[in-house]
């Protein structure tokens, strides 16, 4: 295609035991799916159906060094099971859903929690507080056809070695296959497509310098160092 402007790198993953990359189409992520996280922001912790949000594919961050955002005082940390799909489709029926499922990741859907607060508040759009550069560090992706499709396994992220969030999968209030089974109902999912699926209790605060390491059993792991100087970054 002849392009009016050059075109820009296509974002991607690297895939566990692959030289090829997975291509990232689009970022959706579910919002509390696990009981006590929903408790801690305020919500309610009964299975209510899911809500999802974006991020843009180009917010998929792999290097080791994420910079501080701008405009915010409470960047957060939310460690999350990321499932990477295959294929996609509309009205995907729970009990197909994960044939559609490439692989999982561990991810981190960073947030500007002060700016999503004062948006939440006013009911407007939370895209500002969620969906910037470098929103959502993910690890390696593992595929599935080396360790199936995990239903319960430990979820950790430590901060500097101090634990800080530590859930397990089987804790989610929509597993991986009602959330695709429900997404798929709003669009129509696509090969290419990362979903977030929640994090667990525990989330909080991150300053510049700080060593993020987030787990999930059988999955994998994440490292990534916040860089950046607060003060510079929010003005
Ligand atoms: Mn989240």
């Amino acid at each position: 295609m002849n392009t009016i402007i050059p075109p820009w790198a296509l974002p991607s993953v690297p895939v566990v035991g692959s030289e090829a990359q997975f291509p990232v189409r689009r970022v959706y992520c579910v919002g509390r799916n696990y009981a006590e996280h929903a408790r801690e922001m305020g919500g309610n912790p009964d299975r209510e159906p899911p809500f999802f949000f974006m991020k843009p594919a180009d917010a998929v961050f792999t290097g080791e060094r994420m910079e501080y955002p701008s405009k915010t005082a409470d960047l957060q940390h939310e460690v999350e099971l990321v499932a990477a799909l295959s294929r996609g489709g509309r009205d995907i029926p729970a009990d197909a859903a994960l044939d559609c499922v490439f692989g999982y990741a561990v991810g981190l859907d960073m947030t500007r929690r002060d700016i999503q607060g004062e948006l939440k508040a006013k009911g407007r759009s939370w895209e500002m507080g969620k969906a910037f550069d470098q929103s959502a560090p993910i690890s390696s992706i593992m595929p599935a056809s080396r360790i199936g499709h995990p239903q319960r396994g430990a979820i950790v992220l430590a901060v500097n070695s101090q634990s800080r969030q530590h859930g397990d999968l089987s804790d989610m209030i929509w597993p991986v296959a009602d959330i695709i089974a429900n997404l798929s109902g709003y669009v129509t999912l696509q090969p290419g497509d990362l979903i977030f699926t929640g994090t667990p209790a525990g989330v909080g605060r991150v300053m510049p310098g700080d060593r993020l390491e987030g787990s999930i059993e059988g999955v994998g792991t994440l490292s990534v160092t916040i860089g950046g100087n607060m003060a510079a970054a929010r003005t």
